[in-house]
């Protein structure tokens, strides 16, 4: 699909002072505003341009949220209609048809064996209140509150879903070996390392000395995104579906980041074939604007009214948006178009890698990129990796990347436990040039960046 390049704007002298009054008034708690000087005036497709009149390739897409990239048309429609067909745009959780057609088209994209039972939550905008009411209702549902959840993960900010992902908070979880098949714990990758990290969930599951107490639910991410893009194996996660099944512990898949078309599959768990009790789904589902929900096995439906309630649950505009965006990616087989040219620019990328001992690893699923960066110059392999060893992470090298990637016009995400993965999410109508100007623009800054006298100046922060 072919992407019209923006107009040129006039050039606000503007620039500079909003950034330094950005600075001086936002909080110490920003995170993409630090390492993206950027004052984005105006955005389309892939491109968004800058108030100094500069133009970017954004691979970021909003934290994976932009399925169709800035102001997709379809999406600017959808907006327009609600807007100008006088529906109100805040009524709570009541129905409107713009709902009722946000959940119909939801649910025919959901796994038929799951849609067919299925019943929905809408949540507060963020992808964690949703996280939030998975544990509720499934605390609801078992009588028991202990969560399972892996190393690595993401899952949002607020206490539970922060605990989840290995912040402090009272929260109890239980974490689990995630299979990583470059930092293999259990130095062996691949296959093995994911049977050995099976055996050790199933080993505390059912030791009775183990101090796991009985989980109500086990939380994943069919590909952990902020954890530096780990795709799980397809047998894992039909082990951890067998594991919870024989258990009666609830599956929570996170397709916050992973749904829509993005990993190749409209959702991730297709890949594995495996039917989760809960879908938690949040960023791309509204359409670039901000929409939480839960989908879950009608079974599990026994938490009392307002267990989970919130004033902005179903943003109209971003249901209408969602729909709009569902629908396009379903009708336009753009799962498909990821998963090609996903795997177009992972071999691209790895290729890449021959020439450059700072690449450790290139790994990734559909439009989920990311390339680990790595100073093998730094000490000892810390582990064995599948394919060799893997030298320590080199986070000072990503910074600086990124800042070269910038520099040449593409916007990227740095992520995993090192702050070391150059992360890659551009939309899913990205084209073919498109895909081919990011690859070459990455290689180039990488160059640069191996060059540069910051290479081993400080990292910056990373969420
Ligand atoms: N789960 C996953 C897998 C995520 O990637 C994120 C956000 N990056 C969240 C949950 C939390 O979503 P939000 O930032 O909207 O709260």
């Amino acid at each position: 699909m072919a992407v019209t390049e923006p107009a040129p704007v006039e050039l606000p002298p503007a620039h500079e002072g909003i950034l330094r009054r950005q600075a001086l008034r936002e909080s110490a708690a920003r995170t993409y505003a630090r390492s993206l000087p950027i004052v984005p005036v105006r955005a389309r497709g892939m491109t968004i341009e800058g108030a100094d009149g500069r133009r970017y390739l954004d691979c970021l897409s909003g934290a994976g949220t932009l399925a169709l990239g800035h102001n997709h048309p379809v999406v600017l429609e959808a907006v327009r209609k609600v807007i100008d067909s006088g529906a109100p745009l805040h009524v709570l959780d009541l129905a409107t048809p713009v709902k009722d057609a946000f959940t119909t088209e939801l649910f025919s994209t959901l796994p038929r064996e799951f849609a067919d039972n299925a019943r929905i939550q809408f949540c507060g905008p963020a992808g964690t209140d949703a996280v939030e009411a998975a544990f509720k209702l499934v605390r609801a549902a078992t009588g028991r509150s202990e969560l399972l959840a892996f190393t690595g993960a993401y899952h949002g900010m607020t206490a539970g879903a922060l605990a989840a992902s290995g912040g402090a908070t009272d929260v109890r979880v239980t974490r689990l070996p995630f299979p990583h098949r470059y930092r293999c714990p259990f130095g062996t990758g691949g296959e093995r390392g994911a049977d050995i990290a099976a055996g050790w969930t199933e080993y505390l599951l059912d030791d009775p000395k183990s101090g796991v107490p009985e989980p109500a639910a086990m939380i994943l991410e069919p590909v952990q995104g902020e954890g530096g893009v780990n795709p799980a194996p397809d047998s894992w996660m039909r082990r951890m579906r067998e594991i919870t099944r024989e258990r009666s512990i609830a599956l929570i898949a996170d397709e916050v980041q992973t749904g829509v078309g993005r990993t190749g599959t409209f959702w991730a768990v297709e890949h594995s074939g495996i039917v989760p009790d809960v879908m938690v789904l949040s960023k791309a589902i509204g359409g670039s604007l901000p929409l939480a929900v839960i989908v879950y096995r009608s079974e599990l439906d026994l938490w009392q009214p307002g267990a989970h309630a919130g004033t902005f649950r179903g943003n109209q505009l971003a249901m209408a948006a969602g729909a709009a965006t569902l629908a396009y990616v379903r009708e336009n087989r753009l799962a498909e178009r990821a998963g090609t040219l996903g795997a177009r620019m992972l071999a691209a990328l790895q290729a890449l890698s021959a020439d450059h001992p700072s690449i450790g690893d290139v790994r990734g699923r559909g439009l989920m990129i990311g390339i680990e960066l790595v100073d093998p110059e730094a000490g000892p392999p810390t582990v064995t990796a599948e394919n060799g060893s893997a030298p320590p992470p080199d986070p000072a090298l990503a910074t600086a990347v990124q800042q070269e990637c910038l520099r040449r016009g593409l916007i990227v995400e740095l992520g995993g436990r090192h702050g070391a993965v150059v992360r890659l999410l551009p939309p899913l109508t990205l084209t073919d040039e498109q895909a081919t100007a990011v690859v070459d623009r990455l290689a180039d800054a990488l160059r640069a960046a191996e060059r540069s006298p910051y290479r081993r100046a400080a990292a910056g922060p990373t969420r």
